[in-house]
């Protein structure tokens, strides 16, 4: 018996021992995971928007479907050549979102849809990063291109956001081109315009039914605001976005695109981020800080953090439309609840991703 005893206790104090060991030297083990620091995907890289929404094939003519991946294109690779020449991702961002918002193709500077009192009032934004600066533009109608308007706020005032005509005083002062409202007239954006208010005219009855039509028809929408996301090789990441906001809009609506934080934010310390929507909700979630957020407080990856806030709390919340974004290592991510977003990227290996449809 007694020795039966001392046989348990050595088997005891063995085991004892051997769980010590096994512990002590897999603990540092773990550590080691927990420290190691995440490589870098990419030394630089861009991605932009057109802008999403109900965008299928079957109503695109291959025509059609040509123009927007040659537009698209030209503008990443601008941006692209920038970065990769050691240009900031300031300068890429603007210069991209530029070619976007001279395009009739998309709904930014020339090509911005109409409002209820068929004029063109134009929001944007841009967002350092590095310093966390930030500018914007909303409610302006002869800035010819409102994300330059938007980066001078930024850099040459010592307000974030200007609207309507103080906007375009401050433009002018900066030396931006003033034009005349007419240039942002586009056939397509006005029948748009007309399309809904023929089909409101039908609907005079009842406001309610009224508003659901509203509501109906913008989920059907096609959001074409612009935006840009870049990582340049000293690794500040900035974004833009510029829009004409949602057609027939009226009452000096401004939508999220020249909102920081909503449709646009950029920090080293996660990503930069550029929305496109139904504007109200992207406000309302927070869109483009959240996923920031996420990273900052949870530790998440980009692409946790994008789908999470698009594909739960947007869509929970109703709305539709998608970002694009960049994280400090230079992962890229695309991120959508709609059938459709204009697309593209490129990175520090020079590789192209150009998409409209959902894959
Ligand atoms: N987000 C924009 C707005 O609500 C619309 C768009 O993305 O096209 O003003």
């Amino acid at each position: 018996m007694f020795e039966i005893k001392l046989k348990m206790k050595h088997l005891f104090y063995c085991l004892s021992f051997l769980i010590i060991t096994i512990s002590c030297t897999t603990q540092p083990k773990q550590e080691e995971k927990i420290m190691s620091t995440p490589t870098q995907v990419n030394d630089f890289a861009i991605v932009i928007h057109g802008g999403a929404g109900t965008i299928l094939k079957k109503n695109m003519t291959p025509e059609k479907e040509k123009e927007y991946i040659a537009k698209l294109e030209e503008a990443v690779k601008l941006g692209y050549t920038i970065l990769k020449e050691g240009g900031t991702s300031a300068d890429a961002v603007e210069k991209t979102i530029q070619v976007m918002e001279e395009s009739p193709l998309f709904n930014a500077g020339k090509g911005a849809v109409f409002t209820n009192e068929e004029t063109n009032e134009l929001d944007a934004s841009f967002m350092d990063g590095k310093t966390l600066n930030a500018g914007a533009v909303a409610g302006v109608k002869d800035i010819k291109s409102p994300i330059a308007a938007a980066r001078k706020v930024m850099t040459n005032s010592n307000h974030v956001m200007l609207s309507g005509k103080g906007a375009s005083i401050f433009a002018k002062k900066e030396g931006l081109e003033i034009v005349d409202p007419s240039y942002f007239f586009t056939e397509r954006r006005f029948k748009s315009l007309q399309r809904i208010k023929d089909k409101e005219k039908t609907e005079q009855d009842h406001d309610d039914q009224k508003a659901a039509f509203y509501d109906a028809d913008i989920k059907n929408a096609k959001f074409g605001t612009v935006g840009c996301v870049a990582l340049d090789k000293s690794g500040t990441i900035t974004a833009g976005t510029s829009t004409g906001g949602m057609t027939n809009k009226r009452w000096g609506r401004i939508g999220d695109a020249p909102i920081i934080g909503s449709g646009t934010y950029a920090n080293n310390k996660t990503c930069g981020v550029s929305s496109t929507g139904w504007g109200e909700y992207f406000i309302r979630a927070q869109v483009a800080h959240d996923i920031s957020a996420q990273m900052e407080y949870k530790n998440a990856t980009l692409k946790n953090a994008a789908d999470d806030v698009i594909q739960n709390k947007l869509t929970k919340l109703g709305g539709t439309g998608g970002i694009i974004a960049i994280d400090k290592l230079g992962n890229i991510v695309y991120e959508f609840n709609t059938a459709g977003m204009y697309r593209a990227s490129m990175d520090d290996k020079g590789s192209l991703d150009v998409k409209i449809y959902k894959d």
